[in-house]
């Protein structure tokens, strides 16, 4: 069987939390700044900015150090919402592009484009057009990696960094990762690569050289999948972020209307029961769905973020109630529906809204 050629897209934001306390005060834009807090504290360094780096600061390094080697770094805390928030400016760039899309953290995913929503060929083409959105959008720069499956599509982001785009065709791979250390594969840590060492492989050409029983025979099921990356091959597939979570309800009507009133009233019964089922697990969702389905079955959804204030059944029947009737009397008046369904994404648990609650109100005091 003769299969496509996938053309897949690591896409990774530069220093990423750093970036964002930059963005949001260009004054440290020539100072080394690192992102964790207090550096008198017991914390690690969650990001550091390029300047950082060139002292040696690095993530996970504890705060103290990095103060060491680092004394006049900016050292900042950690703004989580601030980054979600840019995180969800750029998920929804990806998603214009591809409707494949997998997320590893907030500012880094894997794009499958070789079915895209543009139609065009060149994946380098998307890379670049992806990454001017990007800084459009947020300000912000990315490297992406271009090639024919997840492994080498990171290899290759990081290879180009900072802000940069790097492309491996399936006709380099062999050669560019042969002069490659072990070290720079994804998931090769610091004591595999002594372990490696010692056997006296350095470099995936190493790694080249030898078969795939004589891999397994040295490392086991390591050996095996070294075996592969060395070849550059991967077949794992782009997957879309774990089964979108989400919580939803809905009802069909036993008559199909479009009287406003019934609606309503069906509509309090299902914002009491997603109440019930969201409220008693502790989850709270910052986007609400709600989806129409006439009687023709044309479908439609929409979403809308929700304010934190939202918390309440009261509240969210408003919210609810609004966009009903907005679809109802605007978008398609007298249309009758047989199906109401309504529900949430981007789910928080209620710890982290208390959180996000009272990030709310210190930013409003
Ligand atoms: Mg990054």
């Amino acid at each position: 069987m003769i299969e496509k050629q996938r053309k897949i897209l690591h896409v990774d934001m530069d220093a990423f939390y750093a970036s964002v306390e930059i963005l949001d005060q260009p004054k440290l834009q020539k100072y080394p700044v690192i992102v964790g807090g207090n550096p008198n504290s017991r914390g690690v360094v969650c990001a550091a900015n390029y300047i950082a780096r060139e002292y040696g600061v690095h993530s996970a390094m504890p705060l103290s150090r990095a103060k060491n080697i680092c004394p006049k770094a900016f050292f900042l805390p950690v703004r989580m919402s601030r980054y979600k928030e840019l995180s969800m400016v750029i998920q929804k760039i990806f998603s214009s592009y591809s409707s494949l899309v997998q997320p590893l953290s907030l500012d880094e995913a894997w794009l499958d484009v070789t079915e895209n929503k543009y139609n065009i060929l060149s994946a380098t083409w998307l890379a670049e057009s992806i990454k001017s959105d990007i800084k459009i959008a947020t300000g912000l720069n990315c490297s992406i990696g271009v090639s024919y499956n997840k492994f080498l599509a990171k290899i290759a982001s990081d290879y180009n960094k900072p802000n940069g785009i790097y492309v491996i065709p399936p006709s380099q791979a062999i050669k560019f990762l042969s002069v490659l250390d072990l070290r720079k594969l994804p998931g090769i840590g610091k004591v595999t690569e002594q372990q490696l060492l010692r056997l006296n492989l350095k470099t995936v050409g190493d790694i080249q050289k030898l078969s795939r029983e004589e891999l397994y025979l040295k490392l086991g099921r390591l050996g095996k999948s070294l075996y592969e990356k060395s070849r550059g091959i991967d077949k794992s597939e782009v997957k879309l972020s774990k089964k979108s979570k989400s919580i939803s309800v809905e009802s069909t009507f036993s008559v199909n209307t479009s009287n406003i009133n019934d609606l309503k009233l069906v509509l309090k019964k299902l914002v009491l029961r997603l109440y019930q089922r969201t409220h008693q697990k502790g989850i709270y969702g910052k986007t609400i769905n709600i989806k129409i389905k006439f009687y023709d079955f044309e479908q439609v959804t929409r979403s809308f973020s929700l304010e934190f204030k939202s918390l309440s059944q009261g509240h969210l029947l408003n919210v609810y109630t609004d966009k009903l009737t907005t679809i109802i009397k605007c978008e398609f008046p007298n249309k009758k529906v047989r199906l109401m369904g309504i529900g949430i994404s981007n789910l928080l648990s209620t710890k982290s809204v208390n959180k996000n609650l009272l990030d709310y109100f210190k930013d409003r005091q």
